[in-house]
């Protein structure tokens, strides 16, 4: 018997299945992450009968406990401490082409195995007491998921085509447990990749997000690539594909500079945005590239037109439009800043502005920056990283000493208009712009007292009259 139906959940489930009469088990992800060790805290129960009705008998000998019913599918929700535990009755399901949603019939075990997408996802467990802990495995499911092996079931070319979510979620198991997709499956995702079309985006970013979080998301990324999915779910990245020469000069491949530094990033970060941020940081690149004989390839101003771009990309894939997609819009925009800083010598000033401009996600820049420096040339990398040191040095001292990374005026525009009794106009804005950049340069402290005497001098200069 399986160790892991140990927990008391599995007992009341098996007791109310023997009462009922009613072959029950444990089937799906839960049973496959069990096998493989890790945590998963949704149990789907599948029935050869009523799930919701099954679902009403466990909740009254689990003390009357609610359940949650969605009659349209005809399944039921229980909480059980940690669980949230699925019933649902053995189903058969039959597709038409224009939609991933099926035609449900009431069906066997048999058949509710083979509408799952993949083999280690048809593994069931039955709870029955004459069997309990027995495992039905018709696709050898065990065996692959022993050999680290994304299959599907059937013929792949129909269980893609009939719901092509699957060629998501087959890219995402392979990367995120670190398994290969078996020969004959990943040809079939390429031969039906344009089935995709009828996928909606919100499923898609939800796969995508799963693949960004996982440990090398690169892996997922190159699948997308290879089985020609990318230039229909995320064209603007395929664009970043490809190296051109020109006068024998070349330019790195932006697509795979992008995977590396996304690699790079993750290994530092578990954070969802900041990876995305790290995806994106070139995607400016395609669009500003020129080539010249005095400078060779540049991309001038892509890290403002990339910036640009994440708001409509954004929308498009279905991310958030708030403060997320805002940081990741900074990040790109900033991401040149502190390579910037280490090439040169590392003045008080550039960091001060650095640390202005960037505000709270310095660090995080710091990060993306860092993982940006992907040259080929080992010495160059060496001090760039050690030139790094210095610079988080620096933004540390600078901070503890200037406090300018949520710079507040020291003097507001409303005490600026009541010195010199002024109404709202651009002096004031031209007073207060003149007083920051006094301070990110240097040439006062971020208080009151010195802003004070540094604007009644600029006023002086620049004729504003005091009033007597
Ligand atoms: P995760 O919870 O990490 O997303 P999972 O495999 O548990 O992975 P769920 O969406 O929770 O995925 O689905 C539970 C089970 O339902 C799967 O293990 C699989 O057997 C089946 N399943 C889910 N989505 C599909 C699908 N699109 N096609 C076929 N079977 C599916
Ligand atoms: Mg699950």
């Amino acid at each position: 018997m399986q160790k892991f139906l140990n927990h008391k959940i599995f007992s009341i489930i098996s007791e109310t299945a023997d009462q009922s009469g009613i072959p029950c088990y444990v089937i799906g992800g839960f049973v496959r992450d069990a096998l493989l060790g890790r945590p998963c805290k949704d149990i789907d129960i599948v029935v050869v009968g009523s799930g919701i009705q099954f679902a009403q008998e466990v909740a009254a000998k689990a003390g009357r406990r609610k359940i949650k019913v969605f009659k349209n599918f005809g399944t039921a929700m229980l909480h059980f401490k940690e669980f949230e535990v699925e019933f649902v009755g053995a189903r058969k399901e039959s597709y038409q082409r224009n939609s991933r949603k099926p035609i449900v019939e009431n069906g066997t075990l048999e058949d509710d195995q083979n509408r799952r997408d993949f083999t280690i996802n048809a593994l069931a467990i039955s709870l029955n007491k004459e069997s309990y802990g027995k495992l039905v495995d018709p696709f050898n499911g065990l065996s692959d998921l022993e050999n680290k092996i994304i299959r599907t079931p059937l013929n792949p070319d129909i269980t893609f085509s009939d719901d092509p979510l699957r060629m998501m979620r087959a890219i995402r198991f392979s990367s995120q447990l670190e398994f290969q997709i078996e020969e004959d499956t990943l040809r079939a995702i390429s031969d039906n990749n344009e089935r995709i079309s009828i996928i909606s985006k919100e499923r898609i970013i939800d796969e995508l997000k799963k693949i960004m979080l996982t440990q090398k998301p690169s892996s997922g990324w190159l699948l997308i690539e290879y089985t020609g999915l990318l230039p229909l779910i995320f064209p603007e990245i395929e664009k970043l594909k490809g190296v051109e020469v020109r006068e024998k000069i070349g330019h790195k491949d932006n697509f795979w500079h992008s995977l590396q530094v996304l690699d790079n990033v993750s290994k530092n970060s578990e954070d969802l945005w900041l990876r995305w941020a790290a995806l994106l940081h070139d995607i400016g690149k395609p669009a500003t590239k020129r080539f010249s004989k005095e400078h060779g390839w540049t991309f001038w101003g892509h890290e403002t037109l990339g910036a640009k771009m994440i708001p409509e990309i954004f929308a498009r894939i279905k991310l958030p439009l708030n403060e997320k997609m805002k940081y990741v819009q900074k990040l790109v925009e900033l991401h040149l800043r502190p390579i910037a800083l280490v090439s040169e010598e590392v003045t008080d000033s550039a960091v001060r502005r650095l640390l202005f401009d960037a505000g709270d996600t310095v660090d995080d820049l710091m990060t993306l920056a860092e993982a940006d420096i992907t040259s080929k040339n080992e010495a160059k990398v060496k001090m760039f990283l050690a030139n790094f040191i210095l610079v988080r040095q620096k933004l540390k001292e600078i901070e503890e000493k200037d406090a300018v990374r949520n710079f507040q005026p020291p003097i507001s525009g409303e005490e600026i208009m009541e010195i010199f009794s002024l109404p709202p106009c651009k002096t004031i804005g031209d007073l207060k712009i003149a007083i920051k950049d006094a301070i990110l340069d240097g040439i006062i402290g971020n208080n009151h007292d010195e802003a004070y005497a540094f604007m009644m001098e600029k006023a002086k200069e620049m004729g504003i009259k005091y009033p007597t």
